[in-house]
Formats: structure tokens, sequence, C-alpha cells
């Protein structure tokens, strides 16, 4: 059967995305083997199909209108102990869940994942990080399926990681999976509950939302700025800026991608008149037409 036979129409992309927004994609194909990946991308690539790599959609605005091509929704998630303080895991698995697990078996290093709703995919790609800790610092390999269909493994020495950045970023192709390294620590599971205890405190965690829409700037924390421009609490339709942690917007119910750009927009404005400072987003988002080179 050829590959694109398991390609479904019309999967609203709404139902992928913590943020609960966004239309249709033309095509969507669920991926759990990297053998699998590895046709797709050379299937895409042969045909000039424009993709998406979809992880758990925690830190993506779909368009309205959806996406005219291929959402990939990587769920390859195998978990390998390689050796006591390594773990190969497929990028599909929940990075929030290898941090409670490695973290009550007595490792650090990943404490900080702990609530943080992605994919390892997702958490390499964005090098997604909190209290003060960052996805790259663990990290050791990533499996790679190169654009043409190639499995590829590099070194974290062949790869560039900085504040929300990894190479992955202007790169085609998909991590299927990354090998990590921790370190044994009696107080791991201790710092990881007082870190999901925090994150449920501090963040509007129930909300649908993408988690902080800024990057904080050098001056200090982003959310500080947008509070202190008084803008918690402001909307623009079904877009709220949350009420609980000024860099999170939110869908209070039936918002559009839209709605959430123009909310952003009026931020960005509002806080650089009142503050001096420009904000930059940390959410992707996914045109509707992308691509296929
Ligand atoms: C409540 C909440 C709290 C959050 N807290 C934090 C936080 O503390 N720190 C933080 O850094 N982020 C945080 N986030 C944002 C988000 O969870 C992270 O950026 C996460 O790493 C995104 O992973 P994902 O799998 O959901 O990515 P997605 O949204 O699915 O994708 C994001 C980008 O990564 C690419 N991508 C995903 N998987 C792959 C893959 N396998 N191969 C190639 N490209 C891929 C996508 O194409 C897309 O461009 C939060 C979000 C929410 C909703």
């Amino acid at each position: 059967m050829p590959i694109s036979d398991h390609f479904i129409q019309n999967r609203l992309l709404k139902e992928l995305s913590t943020f609960g927004i966004g239309g249709p994609a033309k095509y969507f194909v669920e991926v759990k083997q990297i053998s699998d990946m590895q046709k797709i991308l050379s299937y895409c690539n042969e045909n000039l199909v424009p993709y998406f790599i979809l992880g758990k959609g925690s830190n993506s605005l779909f368009d309205d209108r959806g996406f005219d091509g291929l959402v990939i929704s990587n769920k390859i998630d195998f978990l390998h102990k390689s050796e006591d303080l390594c773990r190969h895991v497929g990028a599909g698995y929940s990075f929030s869940l290898l941090g409670n697990q490695t973290a009550r078996q007595g490792l650090s290093g990943l404490e900080f994942a702990s609530g943080i709703p992605g994919s390892i995919g997702g958490a390499i790609f964005m090098n997604a990080g909190a209290n003060g800790r960052e996805t790259c610092e663990s990290l050791i390999e990533v499996d790679y399926v190169t654009p043409e269909g190639e499995l590829v493994h590099l070194k974290k020495s062949e790869l560039e990681f900085r504040y929300r950045y990894s190479s992955f970023q202007k790169m085609k192709g998909a991590i299927v999976g990354a090998k990590f390294v921790l370190t044994p620590s009696g107080s791991a599971r201790e710092k990881q509950l007082k870190i999901i205890d925090y994150r449920k405190k501090t963040q509007p965690y129930n909300a649908k939302s993408a988690g902080c829409v800024f990057r904080n700037p050098d001056c200090g924390a982003a959310g500080a700025l947008i509070d202190q421009s008084q803008l918690k609490g402001a909307s623009i339709g079904g877009a709220q800026v949350s009420s609980v942690h000024a860099n999170f917007v939110i869908n209070t119910g039936n918002a559009t991608a839209l709605e959430v750009l123009e909310l952003i927009k009026l931020i960005s404005k509002t806080v650089h008149e009142k503050t001096g400072v420009e904000l930059e987003s940390e959410v992707r988002l996914i045109p509707y037409k992308m691509d296929s080179g």
C-alpha cells in the first residue's frame, strides 16, 4: 500500500493544539515508527508536498484556515535505558513525563521539564527551558530524518543551541529520537515536585494557551514588562492576556488565530511605547501555505 494511503483529510488542527485554535489540515498522518517517518519525508520530497512536523502542539499557533499540506504528527514514543544514566527516547515521548520519571529515579538534569506539555522533539526544536535550565544541557545526540528520508545521528557538538533556539529551526527534517545523560541526585524528586507546584501556582495551567508568548528580553522578564504596561486581562475577541501570568495569552473559548495575533501586536506595541523594549514572539506561527522546497 503506498504511504499516501495512510493520509487522512481535513483533520481539525484546533484539536491538536493546546491553544485550541486552527482550521483543518488538508492531509494528516500519525507516525509511530522511524521507518515510516523516512518513507513519508521521502514521499513529500519527491512529490513536492509541503509538510509540518507536529509534536504535542503546545507551542504552535495554527491559521484559522488550517494548513494547506500534510501535518505529520510524531508519535514515535519509545524509551530505552541505554545505560544507568542515559535515556534514549522517541521524539514523540512526553517531555514532562521524562522529567517526572527520571527525577523519581533519582536522576537530575530534566526536573525542569515537569509540567512543560511538549514532546521530546518539540523541546529539542525549541530548546525549551525553565528554572534556569535548558533542554540542550543534558542532551548528547539527536536521531534525525533528513528531508530526503535518510536517518542520521547528530552529536550535540554538531548542533547549535541558544535561548529558545536550535539548529533544527533552520532545517526541514524530523527529529525522531534523542539521547540524554543525567546525573545521580538525592534531591531530584524534591526539586521536580517544587517546580511543578510553583508552575501550577503561577501559571494559568489548565487554560488553553501555548505557554509564554514572548521570549524574555535581556533586560528581564517579558511577563513583568507586560504587567507593568497594565495589560493583564486585556482582550480581543476570545483572546485574553492571562490575569495569572501576563506572558500567557489564553483562549477563553472560541478565540481565532487572527484575534490572538491582533492581541500579540497590541501587547508588543503597548510594551514598546511604555518601556521602550521590543518583544519577540516565542510561539511558532504556522502559516496556511508553506513552501514545499
Ligand atoms: C501551559 C504551558 C506551559 C509551558 N511552559 C514552558 C516552559 O516552561 N518552557 C518552555 O520552553 N516552553 C514552555 N511551553 C511551550 C511548549 O510546551 C514548548 O515549547 C515545547 O517544547 C513544545 O513542544 P511541542 O511538542 O508541543 O511542540 P509543537 O508545538 O508541536 O511544535 C513546535 C515547533 O517544533 C517543531 N517540532 C516539533 N516536533 C518536532 C520534531 N519531532 N521534529 C522537527 N520539528 C519538530 C514544530 O514543527 C514546530 O515548529 C509551555 C506551553 C504551555 C501550553
